[in-house]
This record gives C-alpha cells, sequence and structure tokens, in this order.
C-alpha cells in the first residue's frame, strides 16, 4: 500500500512530525520532491532534528529511505544529514539514491543567491539552496542525472565545457561575478559520485517489487499546495510540483498506486517567503503567535528567519485540501491555540466587494480580504490528552467547524510536537 504525506497550506504543516510517526508501520520512505530548502523538525527518542532532504522515516531501523527521482539532490548537505543523526546515536539508515535523481551543482547555489540579490525588493524570499536554478536547468536539459557520474569522463566533461559556457556569460555580464571553472566542477562531480555510490539504484524498479510484495510505503512531500507551480500562488510558488500525483512521477511508481493521502492541515497559518497571504496577521497579536507557535516558536528549520503568521484559513485549505485528492486531514499544532480567548479563522475572501469561497488565481488574491468569524477558545492545555471525547467541548467545537468548511475528513488530531502527541479519531 502507498499512502502520500502531503500539505494543503504554505508548507511547514508538521509533515515531519505525521511522517515520522506513520513511519512506525511503513517499510519504505521516499522524498519525491523538492530539495534542501525546506527543513521538516522531528522530535523523537534520539533528540531534536531539522531533516532536509533525509525522508522523516530515518529515525526506525526497519526502514528503507529513498530518495526519489524528482527531488533536487545536494549531494554535500545529504551526507552532512546522515552524519549529524548517526553522530547523535541514530543507527546507520538504509539510503538508496535513484539513479535518476538529478544533482544540485555548486553553481546553482550561486545562481540563486545572485539573482535575489539582483531582484533586491522583488526577489522570491528564496532560501538560495539552488532550487530554481535547479529544476530550470533540468526542464532546459542541462541538468546532471546521477547516473552521469557513472559513465564516460570525457562526456562528462564536454557537457561541463558546454554547460559552464552559457553560465559564464551570465556571471560576466549579468551579475558581475567570478566565473566557473570546468576542472573544479569536475573534481567536484568525482567527489560526488564517491559520496553517492553505495546507495544508487534504479529506484523505481525497487519500488515496483516492493509494490508487489506488499510493502508499505509513504510517499513525504515537501511545502503544500500553495506553493505548487501550476496550483499555488504562482509565481511566489517552488519549483517542483508539492501535490501527492507527483509522488507517483518523482518516486517512479503507478500513480493508481497511492491508495490514501493524508494531507496535513495546521490549526493557524504560517508561510515563508513572498506573496499573498489572506489572513496574515501583524504585530502583538502575530508575534504571540509566532512565539508560541509550533515546537519552541515558529521559524524556518532552514534559515532561522520568523515565520509570516495568520489564523486558519478555510478557503485557502479547502483549496489545498481538493488539490491535493485528500482522502484523510491530519489536523496538526492545535494545541498551541489553547492561549485564546476567541480565535478568528478565515471563512471567506471579499474581493472587489464580493465574497467569494472559492481560492482565486494570484492577481485576484492579492486583492482578497478576509473574511473573519470569531470561535469560543478553550483555554486549556490539551497535550497529553488521547481520547477525541477527552479534547474540552470548545476544542471539538473548532475541529468540526473546520472539518464541515474544508469538505475532508479529520481524521488524526496532533495535539504537540511529539510521535505520541496524536489522537486517531474514530469516524
Ligand atoms: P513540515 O515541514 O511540514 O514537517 O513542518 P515543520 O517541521 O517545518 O514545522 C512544524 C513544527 O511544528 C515543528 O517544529 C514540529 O515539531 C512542530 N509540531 C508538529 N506537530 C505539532 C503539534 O501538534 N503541536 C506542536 N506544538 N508542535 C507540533
Amino acid at each position: 500500500m502507498v499512502q502520500a504525506v502531503v500539505g494543503a497550506n504554505w508548507g511547514d504543516e508538521g509533515k515531519g512530525k505525521i511522517t515520522d510517526m506513520l513511519a512506525e508501520n511503513a517499510d519504505i520512505i521516499v522524498r519525491f520532491q523538492g530539495g534542501a530548502n525546506a527543513g521538516h523538525t522531528i522530535v523523537n527518542n534520539y533528540g531534536k532534528f531539522a531533516l532536509h532532504t533525509l525522508p522523516s522515516g530515518v529515525f526506525y531501523d526497519h526502514t528503507t529511505s529513498i530518495i526519489g527521482n524528482g527531488v533536487a539532490l545536494n549531494i554535500p548537505i545529504l551526507f552532512g544529514e546522515i552524519k549529524s543523526i548517526t553522530d547523535k546515536g541514530v543507527p546507520t539508515p538504509k539510503i538508496l539514491v535513484s539513479d535518476r535523481a538529478q544533482m544540485v551543482m555548486p553553481y546553482h547555489i550561486l545562481f540563486d543567491e545572485y539573482e535575489e540579490e539582483r531582484l533586491g525588493k522583488k526577489s522570491f524570499g528564496s532560501t538560495k539552496s539552488g532550487i530554481a536554478p535547479f529544476y530550470s536547468d533540468k526542464y532546459a536539459k542541462i541538468g546532471f542525472q546521477v547516473s552521469e557520474l557513472f559513465g564516460e569522463e570525457s562526456a562528462l566533461r564536454e557537457k561541463i565545457e558546454r554547460v559552464i559556457l552559457s553560465k559564464n556569460i551570465l556571471l560576466e555580464h549579468l551579475y558581475h561575478k567570478p566565473l566557473i571553472d570546468v576542472d573544479e566542477t569536475l573534481n567536484t562531480l568525482m567527489e560526488y559520485k564517491k559520496m553517492v555510490e553505495p546507495y544508487v539504484c534504479d529506484v523505481s524498479a525497487y519500488l515496483w517489487n516492493a509494490i508487489k510484495e506488499g510493502k508499505n510505503i509513504l510517499l513525504e512531500g515537501q511545502l503544500g499546495s500553495l506553493k505548487d507551480p501550476d496550483h499555488g500562488i504562482y509565481p511566489m510558488v517552488t519549483s517542483s510540483s508539492t501535490l501527492a500525483a507527483y509522488g507517483a512521477i518523482g518516486a517512479g511508481i503507478p500513480p493508481y498506486e497511492i491508495s490514501k493521502i493524508i494531507t496535513v492541515v495546521k490549526a493557524y497559518s504560517s508561510a515563508v517567503g513572498a506573496g499573498a497571504f489572506v489572513s496574515e496577521i501583524f504585530g502583538d497579536e502575530a508575534d504571540e503567535l509566532r512565539r508560541r507557535g509550533g515546537d519552541g516558536g515558529e521559524f524556518g528549520a532552514t534559515t532561522g528567519r520568523p515565520r509570516r503568521m495568520g489564523w486558519f484559513d478555510c478557503v485557502a485549505t479547502r483549496y489545498g485540501c481538493r488539490i491535493q485528492g485528500t482522502t484523510d486531514v491530519a489536523f496538526t499544532v492545535l494545541d498551541v491555540l489553547g492561549y485564546l480567548d476567541e480565535i478568528p479563522v478565515c471563512v471567506g475572501y471579499e474581493i472587489d466587494g464580493v465574497v467569494t469561497n472559492d481560492f482565486p488565481t494570484t492577481d485576484k488574491l492579492e486583492k482578497a480580504k478576509p473574511v473573519l468569524k470569531n470561535l469560543p477558545g478553550w483555554k486549556e492545555d490539551i497535550r497529553g490528552i488521547k481520547e477525541y471525547n477527552k479534547l474540552p467541548e470548545n476544542c471539538r467545537k473548532y475541529i468540526e467547524f473546520i472539518e464541515e468548511q474544508i469538505g475532508f475528513p479529520i481524521t488524526m488530531v496532533s495535539n504537540g510536537p511529539k510521535r505520541e502527541d496524536i489522537i486517531i479519531r474514530e469516524k
């Protein structure tokens, strides 16, 4: 059985925690898109970890962790991450890397930095991990697949020369930065080859056999629906699809095998980077939610920068769940809201004087004002509660109101950052 764990919003919904929890009963966990630009924070019996490239199931010794072909693979970061977890006593994980995954090149990171610098106030708020230049090159057919490391060195050198020629023209004339050297790039790739060699395999063939053997497979998404390049808030999106459907492509499995799509939805909103964020809040109200949010505050796992904060957005989340093809919603970080007397929820968007429940395209989104409804708070610490019926009444009402608004079943409620802080809802 294949299940996908994906986000409904702007990312940081707590997918890492849900994947880590579900991985207990999984054999294989696959990352299928994105790169080291976003992070999952996981708290378990080994400690607290920020993972960027490794799948969140990496802490169990019965699981195999896979980097699928859809990932932007930054080899030094992957190896740094493996070391950071084994240094803390986690058993060496079983890792497989797709021979069709493409590599983030050192110059992708530089181009990301230079372009953001060039754009100035119009920048995307990139994490400068090289993701946009990486995917641009992939689709311009000038990217480097892991498999190419194992072919003829002369062919690799010839390709590097060809690619670098045009990169250097941009570096010299657009960015006015130092040029890239062919030998240095080739040497770097040869270093990458040594690092990655023990892990490389035909991942889609491996997964095909695993599916036939009835293994439990989790596909772990990065970011959320609203950052999808097609269905999100373009152009303030990421550069690879964040949708469960892409899980089939980025892992190399048949689409019909994905039978459960668990969409992770956070009990309030947060976002990183630029772009429209209709239910955003500011000032003291935002500071307090940011300080109390997540596990130790809402600050980026990759950059440490403060996240933008907002109230729960029913319009965006209904859309985000629909576009994922949600079968189950995991509703997370609910414990954080226990300090509020009343909890505002965004139930509609007012655009040019008309209220809508439909999530619009970006041009209209920029004009949208939130229509808020206040729900009563529960003013209680709900951590440690294990049964749905033991939650305070107003807390259940909050969950049920949101469930009705978004139109997808909330089957899991997360009431704390730890693996065991979860309420499975009997329906
Ligand atoms: P991801 O990228 O979707 O995995 O999300 P992040 O890891 O960036 O952000 C989620 C944050 O919330 C992390 O710090 C988690 O430890 C934390 N978290 C996850 N679920 C819960 C929860 O139910 N309650 C609290 N308080 N924190 C949670």
